[in-house]
């Protein structure tokens, strides 16, 4: 065993995996474009960009010299009390690339953050303007919003969320839609889907009382949860009961913003504009992390008030703004401008999907999902019916694992049935072509591990 494999063996303790059925000699050790190399040399495509996250791909040297000279420059300056330029300009450009309205950027260092910054917000904002109770955060089946403890209190995937019971009251939690696998519609969506999900929100506001809802937390595209794009009209929908009974939308684009569905944000898809939109992820290319929570002209104005609680906002850390995560943050800013990668997205979306759909009608395929270059295939135990692997079988996980085998990565989720996709921005057609036959290869591995 080598040196590093076995430190790892002895001393690493990995998030989100079976420690003691992990292999520690499974290591990425270098990485260029839309590839990693793994310890014996082996490249592997990077079918997930890291954790949907270096949408750039690896090997950046724009990005790196400017992580570089601010590093040579100011390495490390608090927001607390004071600025330094590189956040000024981030906070600008984000308020520029961010839809109508959405002007105010506070930043952090990971997604997690950028969800508790919006959780306080929400409350903040309506303590401002007295109505004190107005506290309860919504969230839906199947959400991720990260692993803090607020996050964790929203956690709509059951596994991540009851270990740590009691998690914090004051949240309530509605359905998500699910055109294949839903709760109202009983089966693949039918054209008579009503949005009923949507709606839950109302009987909610109903239930509650209209005094008592702060906010509604939405991934706009369902990431962790499944891989879900809603259906048409289901953000307007929740847009329109938000405004109606005075609950604040926060879009959590952690994972699809900055690109990642062929538009800048997900929300621009459906002509949805929140009243707090998150981003983290994307926005240094996965180089450095950095999050920000960006909400509007009125949201701010009035939690800023002289005589409102708000007036000082009562949370921050260490690293806020990290100078080098801003540089980061510019610099691929610009690479997404300068290449127009955002449109090129948008460009390889189709191809993506195609290549993925190649896998429908395979024995034990029940859902192919994408958006952007965002996608999910879905096994199940009888396609008829839509019948889950039962967890035990950990049908997503042979899948991966039989895809990394085969020199691809891809991320199998909490559902224990589904696989993630999300390739880099930069991935050529070739890739792309190569993605769809290891898919199939290891497709048909699975299949005959799972069914003999
Ligand atoms: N929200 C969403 C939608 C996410 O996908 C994630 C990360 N997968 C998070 C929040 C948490 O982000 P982080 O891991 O950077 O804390």
């Amino acid at each position: 065993m080598s040196d590093v494999v076995a430190a790892d063996a002895a001393h690493l303790w990995h998030p989100f995996t079976r420690q003691r059925d992990h292999d520690p000699a499974r290591m990425v050790a270098s990485g260029d474009g839309a590839w990693v190399t793994d310890l014996d040399g082996r490249r592997l495509l990077d079918g997930f960009s890291g954790l949907w996250s270096v949408n750039l791909g690896y090997g950046r040297a724009d990005i790196v010299a400017a992580i570089h000279r601010q590093l040579e420059t100011l390495p490390s300056a608090s927001l607390f009390g004071q600025g330094h330029p590189t956040a000024a300009r981030l906070a600008e450009r984000i308020a520029a690339l961010s839809p109508g309205g959405l002007n105010r950027v506070f930043l952090s260092l990971q997604g997690a953050q950028a969800v508790e910054t919006a959780m306080k917000l929400a409350r903040l904002y309506w303590r401002a303007r007295g109505r004190t109770d107005k506290t309860i955060i919504v969230t839906r089946d199947r959400a991720y919003h990260g692993t803090a403890y607020g996050g964790t209190s929203l956690q709509g995937i059951a596994a991540n969320r009851l270990p740590f019971e009691p998690t914090l009251p004051g949240v309530r939690r509605i359905g998500a839609p699910h055109p294949y696998r839903c709760r109202s519609c009983a089966g693949p969506r039918p054209a008579s889907c009503t949005l009923a999900c949507a709606d839950e929100l109302e009987t909610l506001v109903e239930r509650e009382g209209r005094d008592r809802i702060a906010a509604v937390i939405v991934e706009p595209v369902m990431g962790s949860g499944g891989v879900i794009p809603p259906p048409d009209g289901y953000l307007r929908r929740l847009r329109e009961l938000c405004d109606r009974h005075e609950v604040l939308l926060v879009a959590d684009e952690v994972m699809t913003g900055l690109g990642r569905t062929g538009r800048w944000f997900a929300v621009d898809h459906f002509g949805v504009v929140p009243d707090v939109l998150l981003m983290a992820k994307g926005l240094t290319g996965g180089y450095m992390p950095l999050a920000a929570t960006v909400t509007t002209d009125a949201v701010y104005e009035a939690v800023t008030g002289r005589d409102t609680a708000g007036a000082e906002f009562p949370t921050g850390n260490t690293w806020d703004g990290h100078p080098p995560s801003c540089a980061a943050a510019l610099a691929t800013l610009d690479a997404l401008e300068n290449e127009r990668l955002v449109e090129r997205v948008a460009e390889l979306a189709p191809l993506f999907a195609a290549r993925l759909r190649r896998l429908e009608g395979r024995p034990g395929v029940g859902d192919v999902r994408t958006f952007g270059l965002i996608g999910g295939v879905e096994l199940v135990k009888d396609v008829a019916t839509g019948e889950p692997y039962p967890p035990e079988t950990g049908a997503a996980a042979r899948f991966a694992g039989h895809c990394r085998r085969l020199g691809l990565i891809v991320r199998p989720l909490a559902d224990g049935g589904t696989v993630a996709l999300a390739p880099p921005f930069v991935v050529s057609e070739a890739e792309l072509t190569h993605l769809g036959d290891v898919l199939a290869e290891a497709h048909t591995a699975t299949m005959e591990e799972l069914e003999g």
